[in-house]
């Protein structure tokens, strides 16, 4: 058995079902009719690497030390002086697969032979078999990037998809993961409702029809699972409402990247990624987390006037390894916690995940179930996490529909957004070419599928559920 995942990285569901009714996805519609056409959940943060995290090792990212694409170190465990911060959207890339908790394996490390194209998350792989990381292809990216050139862009797709294309006949991996960025790409330059941005979805279609083209040719295509997923959402914004920028008005010493070497002197630290998302790291001199009650004496009207922006829609404080509080100007506040296998809910102060007034407990499927048709989808289980998840800020915002965080210093102008814990940017499209045996909720729900499918035991402290027979 082989199992081969595209994901079409930034794709909306909406555009995915629009483009099959439509007839411009063939090869995504004959999945839909032959196997399973949903969506699923992805995590908080939505972007990009973090997103991978659920998929190819079965677990939250925050989880094994991802809490966003900018990070401040706070245990200065795994990053330099003078500044202690990472951000993956240059350099630091490299240091991704370190990053990860050791002991949490990847399905590259659990399956082989097997290969990935443009995914972050490639731990275990040799970099023959791990295309885009090599060098010359984070050059060809970055320029890319910097320059904001979305023929680049397409040209890149094209280019992994060939290359993987040609692997997947030549080869057999057992497993495999073709990221293709260009939807993503063209959804900031243009917008994500932008006629290019369906450039770049044919081309997934594309690619899915040349794999079982090849298979089916072969005789492999009865033997894999092809599934067709996305990694994050996309909204469009109206105002970059710049937190950096707010938070050094209202007179505290601020940092963030790129200008980021006076974090040992500063008061916050501002760590975007989306950029419809932000951690905030108070007092950064600080080696360990303190938890809500022990900053909100000196930074309790920071949040204040965070949670009136209408830029911001949650405000999430972490208060200790379970519990996290969770305020909205709209809406109040209440806290989120896990306790065993269960998250409870509890509005202190209104009902900011629009839940209801009453407690809740429920376990991770009925939390799922629960938030499905809120504006926060899965917001329960996501928040949960944040709440033991030591490289997280003190202070976590989740934008607002129209707005993000950061104003400056961006390469390729963000007309659309994502990050966030709204449904615009959580909800991601799912087709496979099988039947499911149950219908998959949430991204992570792909890892022991992948197990399931090649025949693998399960991986202790692994979450997820399995949506594949077992054959
Ligand atoms: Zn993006």
């Amino acid at each position: 058995m082989s199992v081969i995942v595209i994901v079409a990285d930034g794709a909306r569901p909406e555009a995915v079902a629009e483009g099959i009714a439509a007839g411009r996805l063939p090869a995504l519609a004959r999945l839909a009719a032959e196997g399973f056409h949903g969506r699923v959940t992805t995590v908080f943060p939505s972007v990009t690497g973090l997103a991978y995290v659920p998929m190819t090792m079965g677990r939250h990212p925050v989880a094994v030390g991802l809490p966003g694409l900018r990070w401040l170190d706070r245990a200065r465990e795994r990053t330099r002086a003078p500044h202690f911060t990472r951000s993956y959207l240059g350099w630091d890339m490299r240091y991704l697969s370190g990053d990860l908790d050791a002991t949490a394996p990847t399905i590259f490390e659990l399956s082989r032979p097997s290969f990935a194209a443009l995914s972050m998350i490639g731990r275990g792989l040799a970099t023959r078999d791990w295309i885009g990381r090599s060098l010359a292809w984070q050059l060809r990216g970055a320029w890319a990037h910097f320059r904001g050139s979305v023929d680049g862009w397409l040209a890149i797709d094209r280019q992994v998809a060939d290359l993987s294309v040609r692997r997947i006949a030549r080869d057999h991996p057992s497993y495999a993961m073709v990221a293709l960025l260009g939807i993503d790409k063209l959804s900031h330059a243009f917008g994500c409702t932008d006629p290019r941005v369906d450039m770049a979805l044919a081309l997934v279609d594309d690619t899915v029809a040349r794999i079982r083209a090849d298979a089916e040719r072969d005789g492999r295509w009865a033997d894999m699972h092809l599934w067709v997923v996305s990694d994050h959402g996309h909204s469009p914004v109206h105002t970059h409402d710049d937190l950096a920028d707010i938070i050094r008005n209202a007179g505290h010493r601020t940092i963030a990247h790129p200008r980021v070497r006076a974090s040992m002197t500063s008061d916050v630290a501002v760590m975007v990624s989306g950029n419809a998302m932000a951690h905030l790291y108070l007092e950064p001199q600080r080696r360990q987390a303190a938890g809500w009650a022990a900053h909100a004496p000196r930074w309790e009207p920071l949040v204040h006037d965070l949670v009136s922006r209408p830029s911001a829609d949650l405000v999430i404080l972490p208060v200790d390894e379970t519990t996290c509080e969770v305020r909205s100007a709209r809406c109040g506040s209440a806290q989120v916690s896990s306790a065993g296998t269960l998250i409870t809910y509890t509005p202190t102060d209104g009902d900011p995940l629009q839940l209801g007034p009453q407690p809740l407990r429920l376990s991770r499927e009925a939390s799922w179930e629960r938030c499905a048709e809120t504006a926060y989808p899965d917001a329960l289980v996501q928040i949960a996490h944040l709440a033991d998840a030591p490289r997280v800020g003190d202070i976590i915002l989740s934008a607002a529909p129209g707005w993000d965080f950061r104003a400056r210093f961006e390469p390729i102008p963000h007309r659309s957004t994502h990050g966030s814990l709204h449904r615009d940017h959580m909800w991601v499209p799912l087709l496979g070419n099988r039947p499911v045996t149950r219908p998959p909720q949430r991204t992570v729900d792909l890892f022991p599928s992948t197990l399931t499918a090649l025949g693998l035991p399960p991986v202790a402290g692994s979450d997820g559920e399995t949506f594949v027979a077992a054959s």
